[in-house]
């Protein structure tokens, strides 16, 4: 029989209703195993664990990823699969975190989550979580998992987690992945598509656990001003910067803005252009308002999402490897997070 591990974060899914205030906050996973009851029914070895704590995933961080990432090496040889049990607010920064964290991975680690408390008559966060686990424990006829990677299953549809990213805050259907396709679809049938999924790697599983959160977004609008750029890329130490950029990865091409830019490149800190728009990718010099930062020495995000952006550099920055090394990999893909 196959043996899955149920990891439990917290999230909606879990949620029940404040009596005083009337806002939503995180429950016990006895509660949530009780509206359940389909769980005891699976042909599978199902085991669970829980945080203490259960959190609303705004609270994440990446010391919380070190914890998932150690509970997966930890079990690993143990079970089957995983299945994460997590907020969809930041569901999609935990699923590119441990894409990188989880090297050489060859078993299926699933996040999935719920809009409604499972304790709600229309949840959808019992089909999400029952057919994550059937997803978790899927195997081909050689006895090898069908998806060896990192994915999001919400809605009946199973995506690539470091591609993806919260769409929609009402919408059971609350993830894109707008620059991959989705890895399968769950109907009548769960239909695969094993094109897209990863090769399971057969090399030992290495799990890092440094991450570098000294790392800044700098959003773009039209107007921003010289007094507060200067004030957001001054601040003390940042060691990579995402400049959220418009279209194709453009820019102003103000001297003033360029100089900063390249002021921050000269002193060792890492620029990083991640655009702005959900499809599509940045190509420097494509246009005249990137020509410079190409020149600059800007690195470019490619397709990457703004998610996996974050968590790619997190990751970076913690190997300690050095500065150089650093910017060649951001350009490369390393666990499918572009393409
Ligand atoms: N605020 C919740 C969370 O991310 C939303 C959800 O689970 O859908 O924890």
């Amino acid at each position: 029989m196959n043996k899955i591990l149920l990891i439990y974060t917290g999230g909606t899914i879990g949620m029940m209703q404040d009596v005083k205030s009337g806002s939503l906050k995180p429950f016990n996973f006895k509660h949530l195993t009780k509206q359940v009851p389909e769980l005891t029914r699976f042909q599978l070895d199902l085991h669970s664990v829980s945080f203490k704590k259960p959190i609303d995933s705004s609270n994440m961080h990446p010391r919380v990823w070190v914890e998932l990432a150690e509970t997966i090496e930890k079990n690993y040889n143990k079970y089957d699969g995983f299945v994460i049990l997590h907020g969809s607010d930041t569901m999609s920064y935990t699923a590119s975190a441990l894409s990188f964290m989880l090297e050489n991975l060859s078993k299926p680690v699933i996040l999935t989550g719920s809009q409604l408390p499972i304790g709600i008559i229309r949840t959808d966060g019992k089909e999400n979580l029952i057919t994550a686990i059937e997803i978790a424990a899927a195997k081909g006829k050689n006895g090898k998992p069908l998806v060896p990677e990192v994915a999001i299953y919400f809605e009946y549809e199973l995506y690539r987690g470091n591609r993806t990213l919260k769409y929609n805050s009402e919408h059971f259907d609350a993830f894109k992945s707008p620059n991959y396709p989705v890895l399968a679809e769950a109907g009548v049938h769960i239909n695969y598509n094993f094109n897209a999924i990863a090769n399971a790697s057969t090399k030992k599983l290495t799990v890092h656990k440094a991450l570098d959160n000294d790392i800044l977004v700098f959003n773009l609008f039209p107007g921003i001003s010289k007094k507060i750029t200067q004030s957001i890329l001054n601040t003390s130490d940042i060691k990579a910067i995402i400049l959220h950029s418009f279209g194709a990865g453009n820019a102003p091409t103000d001297e003033w803005f360029i100089d900063l830019l390249k002021k921050q490149i000269d002193k060792g800190v890492i620029i990083y252009n991640v655009t702005q728009c959900l499809e599509g990718r940045v190509i420097q010099g494509k246009y005249q308002t990137s020509v410079q930062l190409q020149k600059i020495g800007v690195v470019s995000g490619e397709d990457i999402t703004l998610e996996a952006a974050v968590t790619k550099l997190m990751f970076l920055l913690g190997q300690k490897l050095p500065l150089q090394k650093i910017k060649n990999l951001l350009g490369i893909n390393l666990r499918g997070e572009i393409s």
